[in-house]
């Protein structure tokens, strides 16, 4: 019985991490992308990038001086 109850939960949280992605990529605002421009900061080293948003996202982008691959958006008022 336990085991059958496990696997269900398995099922479930595979289920729900592939929607989340799913969710975060079809719920990303068209208010925010303009918000952030494009441009993101290396987490590491600091520098600028201009990038497109989506590639960011799915990890295709990497820092040109230190080749890491954590952005942070930047954010202009
Ligand atoms: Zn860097």
């Amino acid at each position: 019985m336990i085991k059958w109850s496990n696997k269900k939960n398995h099922g479930f949280l595979s289920l729900t991490k592939k929607t989340l992605g799913v969710f975060i990529l079809v719920k990303f605002p068209e208010a925010e992308i303009r918000k952030f421009r494009n441009v993101f900061v290396c987490r590491k080293c600091k520098t600028k990038i201009k990038a497109p948003n989506m590639k960011i996202i799915q990890g295709k982008v990497s820092c040109r001086r230190c080749g890491g691959k954590a952005f942070k958006a930047v954010r202009k008022k």
